[in-house]
């Protein structure tokens, strides 16, 4: 990670050697040292609260815009994605908008996948299971209407906030009634603080301040990078080996602006990107998850970790969402979301 400390070391004609071709070099070292196409490192990217989520406050003309710019930045790198709906958000004052139903078809019309992650993006931790259950099987009745129409059904059920229950009792339960209507869980190894970066580049989208949009954008790109990073180390501390990731990001203006660079970055590093089905089928995908009953959404990396008895100092060195961010975010009175 650290290559200048031995380049500053050189005879001074290497060095001026060096810098004519710093920018390749600069290249290289960023690049990730896989080699062949088989060792490559693979990534799964899931994107959640479709059709747009909660820091954007849009109206349809935005959201039909994000929802184009996300699906287009997709397309163009051949990215197989899968977006996570709450159908509540596809309603207008209680009624089902077709226009926002419409947004839906314009994923499956790109080749992407849609999952559920509840009708009402209720917290498992702060509603009793049995009601957390109806909604989360209230969740897909449009989606699966859609997925019927091209002959699929629903297989992804991603929790909102990423809590999984409690307690081993209620995590059984409910992942009990979500296998019986057909749903997989859909982890996530690559949690991440995104959603601070989109509510604060929210807020500054709607103030059209491009200062700050790009401020926090470029920001977004370094932080993501980091984590991305961290959780490779975190892999092979954990499970031994480079897994298959799995990316939690939202949709929302800040991706709709910043994904094809973030996961240009992400091939630069040597990614290759596959469907869920593809990265959950490493065996640590496997692993059980519920020796965590604590109060976080955290990481299906760290859940295994704390479900086999790994020693917790493992995970420390997490990048951080810097404070000036989370001060642009509070700017404007918008929710958190996950
Ligand atoms: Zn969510």
């Amino acid at each position: 990670m650290r290559p200048n400390a031995s380049r500053i070391r050189l005879p001074l004609l290497a060095l001026i050697l060096l810098l004519s071709s710093a920018q390749a070099l600069a290249d290289a070292s960023r690049r990730a040292p896989w080699t062949e196409d088989s060792l490559r490192p693979s990534l799964a990217v899931t994107i959640d609260d479709l059709p747009v989520g909660p820091p954007s406050r849009h109206d349809l003309d935005q959201q039909t815009r994000i929802t184009e710019r996300l699906l287009a930045v997709l397309r163009a790198r051949a990215v197989p994605a899968i977006g996570f709906v709450n159908e509540a958000r596809l309603e207008r004052e209680g009624e089902l908008d077709p226009e926002r139903v419409a947004l839906l078809r314009r994923w499956l019309d790109a080749g992407m996948a849609l999952g559920n992650h509840g009708y009402e993006h209720l917290s498992l931790h702060r509603v009793e299971p049995e009601i957390w259950i109806e909604d989360a099987l209230r969740g897909d009745i449009v989606t699966r209407r859609l997925l019927a129409e091209r002959g699929m059904t629903p297989v992804w059920f991603r929790h909102p906030y990423l809590h999984v229950g409690r307690s081993a009792e209620i995590q059984r339960m409910t992942a009990q009634a979500l296998a019986e209507r057909g749903y997989r869980i859909a982890p996530v190894t690559v949690d991440n603080g995104e959603w601070v970066y989109a509510d604060a580049y929210a807020r500054a989208w709607n103030a059209n301040d491009r200062e700050s949009m790009e401020r926090i954008g470029r920001d977004y790109l370094r932080y993501m990078l980091e984590m991305v990073v961290f959780y490779e180390n975190q892999s092979l501390a954990i499970v031994g080996e480079p897994i298959p990731q799995t990316l939690l990001i939202h949709a929302n203006a800040l991706n709709a602006d910043y994904l094809g660079p973030l996961l240009d970055a992400l091939s630069e590093r040597g990614y290759r990107f596959v469907d869920l089905e593809q990265a959950t089928k490493h065996p640590a995908y496997q692993r059980p998850i519920h020796g965590y009953t604590g109060p976080g959404g955290i990481t299906w990396l760290h859940r295994w970790a704390l479900t086999a008895g790994v020693d917790a100092s493992v995970f420390r060195g997490e990048p951080e969402v810097p404070d000036w961010v989370d001060a642009l975010r509070h700017a404007s009175s918008v929710d958190g979301a996950n």
